[in-house]
C-alpha cells in the first residue's frame, strides 16, 4: 500500500478522534443542510459498514469543501473498512509535502488479483510481445478500467468531493447493478491532483466566510487573492504540464498511468458557474494523431452521459470551446497511449453557493451530484463496452507499431554534438513518457548521413507511435477547414476559436538538432534510462593550474551555480579559447584555478561534476594556443548574485511561478520574492539582479508607476541588472523617461477604415465596404495564440556566450518592439526573416512580416548597471529548455559585467 499519514496531521491522533477534537465551528454550513448525497435512481440499499463522510469528517457530503487532509482521511477510513475492495497507492509528494494518492475500487476478487490484472494491461500495451491469440485470452476475462482524475486546478473544488461520494456509493451500495459494475470494472480515483492549490483555496475561503456564505460573484469569498488556488506551489497550471512534466505531481501521475493503462480516463474540472456541464465530444480541431476509433469511443461516452443527464434534468453542452489539439493536457496525454481520455467541466459554485446570471442558486451539493452522475455514467459505459474497449486499446497499440514501419517518418535521430545536457534531459523525458530511446555505441550511417557514437535514436515503430509523432514532429498541422474558418472569422471582425497554443515540438523547445529518416535504425546501441542528469566527470584531477568547463549547456550551468554557492573562485571567458593541449572551449567557458580556491578544490569539484553533470578538464597551464588567458580583461570573475523578483499582484501567476521554478529548481539558485509596494520604495541595494516577470492584465504602470521606475533606475545606475520578461518589457519602454530606449509597435499595416463622418451620411457600397466601416480601428497587431518562432543569435556579444546561432522562442500575444539604436544598446537576439521566422504553429500572415528582424532580447547599459529585456517569455510553461543558458547568461554573466561598488 505504500502510504504514510500526511505530515501536516498531528500523528498521535486517530482520524476520527482528530475530527472530534477539532469540533468544527460550523460557520455557515448548517445553512446548506440538504438531502444526503448522492442520488442514484432506486439505489437505496446501502450497507452500514461503509463509513459515510459525515461519520468520518463530521459533516454531510456537500455541506463543506473538504480540505486535502480531510479527503485523505476519508479514503483512509474507506480502506480501513473494506481493505478487500479498496486499495490506496501514494504516487508522489507535492512541493509542500502533501501526499498524492489514488485509490482502486473493484470487487474483492479483482482487488486480490490486481497485480495480475494490471500486468495484463501492460501486456496488451505491447503487441510486440503479446500476440493476438494471447490478447484474446486477456479480453475474455480482463475487467474494464476507468481512471477519474479530479481537481487538478485546486480551486475547481467539487470533483474531489464527488470522488468521495462516488467511492462511498460504489462500496456501500448493495444493488445488483453496482455489484455487476465492480465485478467487471476497475475504478481508479485520483481524487485530488493538486493538494497544495486546494489547501490554498480552502484556507482562504473559510478565512473569508461570515454568518451565511455569500452567493454574490463580487463577494470576497468568490474572488480569491493572488495567486488563486488553480496552480500548485510553484504556480504551475498542471493541466499544461504533460509535455515535459516539470512538476512532481505530473511526474508521479504519468508513472502510475504507465503501470495501469486505464481504458477510459476522465480529467474532471470546473468552469464558470453560469454554464451547467461540459463533456465529450470535444470542439474542433482534433489533433491529427487521435484516431478515428478513439473519436468513436469518445462519442459512446458522451452519448451515454447525455442519457443520464436528460433523465436527471441536468443541462450540458458538448463540441464547443474545449478542443483536443494541444497534447499537454491531462485529458490528452492518455489518448496518445491508446486510452479514451476526456475533460469534464461542471459549472462551479466556487464556494458553498453561487447565484447564476439567471438568478438561480447553485449549491456546492448540486455540483457534486452532477459530477457523480457523469462519473457513474462513464463507469457504466466502461462496463457495457468492456470487450470493445479492450480490443480497441490492443488494436491501437498494434496499429501504432505498424504505422511506424511505413511512411516517411520511421525514425528520429539526434546527432548529440552540442548541448549534451539538453539532449540528456529530453531523452529522459521521452523515456518517462513511455517511449523507447537508444544511444548509439559506435558511429553509423542512416539516410545518407553519418552519425558519431553517442547519437540518440527514437524509432517510430513503437506502441506509443502517435505520442512520438506529436511530441517530435516539428509541426502538427491543424485541420485546413478549421484554419479557413478562423481566417473567415477574423476577416469578419469575429473572435477566432483557437483555444491554446498551436505549436509545440520538443526538439524545437529544447533547441536541438534532429533529423527524421524513412528507415528504422538498427545499430549497436544502449537503451537510455530515465535519468535527467547524467553524472559528469573530472578529468586529470592532479592538474596543477586548475580546471576548465565548456559553457553552453545546463551541465556547466548547474556547475556554475553550485560553485558560486560553495564560494569558489570562478572565472568565465567572453571569448572562445584553445588551451595548451589543443582542446577548444566556447565563449563563456569556466576557469576554476587552484590559486584562490580551497585546498580540497579537487574533491569539491569531483562531487559537483557528479551532481551537476558537468565535465571538467584539469590543466597544468593557463597558457593558451588561442584566445584570452585567465588574466585578460576578456575573462570576468563571476560573482554570486543576490536575486530578487517581483511577486504577487500584478504579476502574471504563471510567469512568476515558472521563472521562480526555473531559477530555483533548474538552476538550483535561491530567489527572493518581493511585493510591488516594497519593490517601489524599499532599499534594494543588497540585490544584484531584479527580475520583473510577465504581468497580469493590469500591467505594472499602476502598481509601480513613475516612482517605481525612478527607484529602479537609481538602482540600475548603481550597478543593478534589471531583467524584464515578456510583457513586463512594456513597463521598461513606457513613461516619461523609459528604462529601455525601445518602443512597442503599433500595427504596421493599418486597415483602410471608412472614417466616421459626423456631419454627413455615408454610402456603403458592398459587404466589404461594410466590414471596413464597422471594423475596430485598433492599432495593435492581431493576437497570436502561441507559436514557435526562429531567432538569430549575435555570436559576438558576452550576453550570448555559448548560445547556438539559432534559437526557438514562444511567441504569444501581439507585442513587437522596435530595435534599439546602436547608441542605446544591443539587440542580441532577433527574430529571423519573414520566410523563416515561423518554426511551428499558425500565425497570421501580416504578423510574419512585422515580427521579422524584431528584437527578442535587448540589452541597454546604464550607469554601472544595465537593463536586459526579453520581449517574449523565456520561461513559458517551463518547457522552453533551449532558453535556459541564455537566461543564465542574463543573470550570472550580466552580474559579472555590471560594476556595482563591491
Ligand atoms: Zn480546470
Amino acid at each position: 500500500m505504500n502510504t504514510l499519514p500526511p505530515t501536516t496531521l498531528c500523528q498521535s491522533l486517530s482520524v476520527r478522534s482528530l475530527f472530534v477534537a477539532l469540533s468544527l465551528p460550523l460557520l455557515a454550513s448548517t445553512a446548506l443542510a440538504a438531502e444526503p448525497l448522492p442520488h442514484w435512481y432506486d439505489a437505496t440499499h446501502y450497507r452500514q459498514s461503509t463509513p459515510t463522510i459525515e461519520q468520518v469528517l463530521g459533516y454531510a457530503a456537500g455541506t463543506r469543501i473538504s480540505s486535502p487532509e480531510a479527503i485523505y482521511n476519508y479514503f483512509r477510513a474507506l480502506v480501513q473498512a473494506h481493505p478487500d475492495q479498496i486499495k490506496m497507492v501514494e504516487y508522489a509528494r507535492t512541493w509542500e509535502n502533501r501526499p498524492l494518492f489514488y485509490v482502486v475500487i473493484s470487487s474483492s476478487e479483482n482487488i486480490a488479483n490486481l497485480a495480475n490484472l494490471e500486468k495484463n494491461m501492460r501486456a496488451l500495451a505491447d503487441p510486440r510481445s503479446t500476440n493476438s491469440n494471447n490478447a484474446k485470452k486477456i479480453f475474455a476475462k480482463q475487467p474494464a478500467s476507468v481512471w477519474i482524475a479530479s481537481s487538478v486546478h485546486g480551486n475547481e473544488i467539487s470533483p474531489a468531493d464527488s470522488s468521495m461520494v462516488t467511492a462511498w456509493h460504489l462500496l456501500a451500495n448493495q444493488n445488483n447493478d453496482t455489484k455487476e459494475i465492480l465485478d467487471n470494472t476497475i475504478i481508479y480515483l485520483d481524487p485530488l491532483q493538486n493538494p497544495d492549490g486546494r489547501a490554498r483555496f480552502v484556507s482562504r475561503y473559510y478565512a473569508t466566510i461570515g454568518l451565511v456564505p455569500a452567493d454574490d460573484r463580487i463577494s470576497a469569498e468568490h474572488n480569491e487573492p493572488w495567486p488563486n488556488g488553480r496552480t500548485n506551489h510553484y504556480l504551475f497550471d498542471m493541466n499544461r504540464d504533460w509535455l515535459t512534466f516539470t512538476q512532481p505531481e505530473t511526474q508521479g501521475r504519468i508513472r502510475s498511468l504507465l503501470q495501469t493503462f486505464p481504458l477510459i480516463f476522465v480529467d474532471s474540472h470546473e468552469m464558470g458557474g453560469d454554464s451547467p456541464y461540459y463533456f465529450t465530444p470535444e470542439a474542433h480541431p482534433y489533433n491529427p494523431f487521435i484516431t478515428q476509433p478513439q473519436r468513436e469511443a469518445l462519442h459512446w461516452v458522451g452519448e451515454h452521459n447525455a442519457k443520464h443527464f436528460d433523465q436527471n434534468g441536468i443541462d450540458y453542452y458538448t463540441r464547443e470551446i474545449f478542443d483536443a489539439f494541444y497534447p499537454g493536457y491531462g485529458a490528452s496525454w492518455p489518448l496518445y497511449h491508446g486510452s479514451i481520455a476526456m475533460t469534464y467541466e461542471v459549472g462551479s459554485s466556487r464556494g458553498h453557493q453561487f447565484r447564476t446570471k439567471d438568478g438561480e442558486t447553485l449549491t456546492y451539493a448540486d455540483t457534486i451530484q452532477r459530477n457523480f452522475i457523469a462519473y457513474m455514467a462513464t463507469i457504466e459505459t466502461a462496463n457495457t463496452r468492456r470487450e470493445e474497449l479492450l480490443e480497441r486499446f490492443y488494436d491501437y497499440r498494434s496499429n501504432a507499431v505498424a504505422a511506424g514501419n511505413k511512411g516517411d517518418v520511421r525514425s528520429y535521430i539526434f546527432p548529440n554534438t552540442r548541448d549534451l545536457a539538453g539532449h540528456r534531459k529530453l531523452m529522459s523525458v521521452l523515456v518517462e513518457h513511455g517511449i523507447e530511446v537508444e544511444q548509439a555505441t559506435s558511429h553509423f550511417t542512416a539516410c545518407r548521413t553519418r552519425y558519431e557514437q553517442g547519437a540518440y535514436i527514437v524509432n517510430a515503430n513503437q506502441p506509443s507511435h502517435q505520442l512520438i509523432r506529436t511530441l517530435l514532429d516539428k509541426h502538427v498541422p491543424m485541420d485546413a477547414d478549421f484554419i479557413t474558418e478562423q481566417e473567415r472569422l477574423r476577416a469578419n471582425n469575429l473572435p477566432d476559436q483557437i483555444y491554446d497554443v498551436t505549436a509545440w515540438s520538443l526538439p524545437l523547445q529544447f533547441n536541438l538538432d534532429m533529423n527524421s529518416c524513412n528507415r528504422t535504425v538498427s545499430v549497436q546501441a544502449e537503451t537510455v534510462p530515465a535519468q535527467r542528469i547524467k553524472p559528469g566527470q573530472l578529468d586529470n584531477p592532479a592538474a596543477t593550474y586548475g580546471y576548465f568547463a565548456p559553457w553552453g549547456d545546463m551541465n556547466t550551468g548547474r556547475l556554475l551555480t553550485a560553485a558560486l554557492r560553495e564560494g569558489l573562485l570562478v572565472r568565465s571567458s567572453d571569448l572562445a579559447f584553445t588551451d595548451k593541449s589543443g582542446k577548444s572551449y566556447p565563449a563563456g567557458s569556466l576557469i576554476i584555478p587552484r590559486a584562490g580556491n580551497p585546498d580540497n578544490l579537487t574533491t569539491i569539484l569531483t562531487e559537483l561534476a557528479t551532481s551537476t553533470g558537468a565535465h571538467l578538464q584539469g590543466t597544468d597551464s593557463s597558457w593558451m594556443q588561442a584566445g584570452p588567458n585567465p588574466g585578460s580583461n576578456n575573462v570576468k570573475r563571476m560573482h554570486a548574485p543576490e536575486i530578487a523578483m517581483l511577486w504577487d499582484e500584478p504579476t502574471n501567476v504563471l510567469s512568476a511561478g515558472s521563472t521562480r521554478f526555473i531559477i530555483e529548481r533548474e538552476f538550483n539558485y535561491p530567489v527572493t520574492a518581493i511585493r510591488a509596494d516594497r519593490m517601489k520604495r524599499a532599499d534594494l541595494s543588497r540585490y544584484h539582479v531584479i527580475i520583473l516577470p510577465g504581468s497580469g492584465w493590469s500591467g505594472y504602470e499602476q502598481a509601480l508607476g513613475e516612482s517605481g521606475r525612478e527607484h529602479l533606475r537609481q538602482w540600475v545606475q548603481n550597478g543593478g541588472v534589471l531583467l524584464t520578461l515578456g510583457n513586463a518589457t512594456r513597463y521598461a519602454v513606457s513613461g516619461s523617461s523609459p528604462l529601455l530606449a525601445s518602443r512597442i509597435e503599433p500595427k504596421a499595416q493599418v486597415d483602410d477604415l471608412v472614417p466616421l463622418a459626423q456631419d454627413k451620411g455615408t454610402i456603403i457600397a458592398d459587404h466589404e465596404d461594410l466590414q471596413r466601416y464597422v471594423r475596430n480601428p485598433k492599432t495593435s497587431p492581431d493576437w497570436v495564440a502561441g507559436v514557435l518562432l526562429r531567432a538569430d543569435v549575435d555570436q559576438e556579444h558576452w550576453l550570448t556566450a555559448g548560445i547556438h546561432t539559432e534559437l526557438h522562442s514562444i511567441f504569444t500575444g501581439a507585442d513587437m518592439y522596435a530595435p534599439l539604436r546602436i547608441t542605446d544598446g544591443r539587440n542580441v537576439v532577433n527574430f529571423s526573416n519573414k520566410e523563416q521566422v515561423l518554426a511551428s504553429g499558425y500565425m497570421w500572415q501580416e504578423n510574419h512580416e512585422q515580427v521579422a528582424h524584431k528584437p527578442l532580447v535587448m540589452v541597454q547599459p546604464q550607469g554601472r548597471g544595465m537593463v536586459i529585456s526579453f520581449t517574449q517569455e523565456p520561461n513559458y510553461r517551463a518547457y522552453m529548455d533551449g532558453m535556459h543558458v541564455l537566461l543564465m547568461n542574463a543573470i550570472f554573466r550580466a552580474s559579472a559585467y555590471a560594476t556595482p561598488l563591491r
